[in-house]
């Protein structure tokens, strides 16, 4: 059977909520249940969105096979070497990840060392390497590292496990907006466990499927990003997955300036608007946003400028009720 056809744009594909009785699923990995609830419909993707019934897990059903998922990530997402966005965000997103080192590197013992898992364009380890720790990187795209600090050793595989590093080598893991991408995250979190020195610690970020954000959005849910995450994880069941695997959660976090209130913009433009899915996201990328039209940028460069201080006052207040759009959990390995 040929492929279905793939969107022009990257982030333009249309989602339908679906309304079909539970179906029985494979034992969830997070909490046993059996069962799973249909969700969404994906254009050009044959198997739907569904919720565990358990803990809420949310993904493809059956899972997409690895070519498949391959094909969603095309040279042009990664950008050109170094960059993905237009050069005053990617200033502007890797000046945020100058400020985020602070947090990052917190308890972690001088020179110690730090692994980026999904490191993509490997923007941390500039910052993490000036202040004396050793980095390094997995990724699964080869393109995606083209630009990344020479310091970094950093290896290619689709699976941390087979990145063949050594037991407890690491003081510190990160897994920074990744997990929903793998096609494997019960074992890489049972590989980080592996790979952590005992008081070590996990971190672990990703957009929070039982967010109020996700749930007011519905199938118009940006952080949904279909049909690159493969997971969506309520921050509940992320906790009870990384707890199964030796970790102690200590703290999650709630708020992301930089990604909650774009994602609630960009939910509100998907859900109320004619204009393409994602369709802001696009305009901020370098190369995808030349395809819009005059009009349509100012339109939403207009509604970017008079929405951030509502978006950004409904964030605060949803991690002030700990239900951000996205999140990021610390867990100490016992
Ligand atoms: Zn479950």
């Amino acid at each position: 059977m040929p492929p279905p056809p793939v969107p022009a744009s990257l982030y333009d594909r249309a989602v339908r909520p679906i309304s079909d009785p539970d179906v029985p699923q494979p034992a969830c990995e997070i909490c046993g249940a059996k069962t799973a609830r249909p969700l969404f419909e994906i254009e050009g993707v044959d198997a739907p969105i569904v919720a565990c019934t358990g803990c809420g897990l949310g993904r493809f059903h059956p899972m997409i096979d690895d070519e498949r998922i391959r094909s969603f990530y095309p040279e042009n997402y990664y950008g050109e070497p170094g960059t993905k966005f237009r050069p005053i965000l990617e200033r502007l997103v890797r000046a945020v990840a100058a400020r985020h080192i602070g947090f990052l590197s917190r308890d972690v013992p001088s020179g110690g060392s730090i692994l980026d898992v999904g490191c993509g364009r490997g923007v941390l380890f500039g910052p993490l390497a000036d202040r004396g720790f050793r980095v390094f990187g997995v990724e699964a795209n080869e393109h995606a590292i083209r630009g990344c600090d020479a310091r970094a050793e950093v290896r290619i595989a689709t699976r941390l496990s087979d990145a063949g590093f050594e037991a407890e080598s690491f003081d510190q893991i990160v897994i920074w907006h990744v997990l929903e991408h793998m096609v494997d995250p019960f074992d890489a979190i049972a590989e980080c466990s592996r790979l952590l020195r005992p008081g070590g610690r996990l971190i672990v970020a990703v957009p929070n499927f039982e967010s109020w954000q996700a749930r007011w959005s519905g199938p118009h849910w940006f952080h949904l990003d279909p049909p690159r995450h493969l997971y969506h994880f309520p921050c509940s069941a992320l906790a009870t997955l990384v707890e199964k695997h030796g970790f102690q959660v200590t703290s999650s976090h709630h708020f992301s300036l930089r990604q909650n209130p774009f994602g609630w913009i960009q939910s509100a433009l998907n859900r109320f608007t004619r204009q393409p899915t994602g369709g802001l996201y696009t305009l901020l990328h370098q190369h995808e946003g030349a395809a819009l039209s005059t009009t349509t940028r100012v339109g939403m460069w207009l509604c970017l400028v008079a929405a951030t201080p509502l978006a950004i006052g409904l964030s605060v207040i949803a991690a002030w009720l700990r239900t951000g759009a996205t999140v990021h959990v610390v867990a100490v390995k016992q």
